[in-house]
């Protein structure tokens, strides 16, 4: 029988550098999505899929005989769960902001909203005794 050259433990440390590096990265992910406080080009589904799979590896790993590799998936799922919550939380503050921002531009292009404070006019009005500016036709 042929001498193992490889240290059995080798392939679970390797594996959970992986794991450690997956965490970092995803860490990552909810750091520039904290920092920008905007959802874009990233799916709540696709990183619940991932956070599902780490889930499954967290049994999985310890079955297949690798505990370490089982111990630093915890890093996964739990910064996989940060960004699920972090994207929910951004993404609905930003569809509200957008609504707001459609309304005004449309209660400005009908003339009852004045272009630069928001503030209520009666239509026609060209002078806006909020911000005491003269209104920008629409
Ligand atoms: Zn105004």
């Amino acid at each position: 029988m042929a001498r193992r050259l490889v240290d059995p433990m080798m392939p679970d440390l390797v594996n959970a550098a992986f794991e450690a590096g997956a965490a970092a990265a995803v860490l990552n992910h909810c750091r520039v999505l904290y920092r920008d406080k905007l959802v874009r080009g990233v799916s709540v589904v696709s990183t619940a899929f991932f956070a599902a799979w780490g889930f499954w590896n967290l049994w999985y790993y310890p079955h297949l005989g690798q505990p370490w590799s089982g111990a630093l998936a915890v890093g996964v799922c739990g910064a996989n769960l940060l960004w699920i919550v972090l994207m929910v939380w951004y993404r609905d503050r930003d569809t509200a902001a957008r609504r707001r921002q459609d309304l005004l531009a449309h209660l400005v292009a009908e003339g009852v909203a004045c272009c630069h404070c928001g503030g209520v006019l009666k239509r026609g009005q060209v002078y806006c005794f909020g911000c005491r500016r003269t209104v920008v036709a629409a």
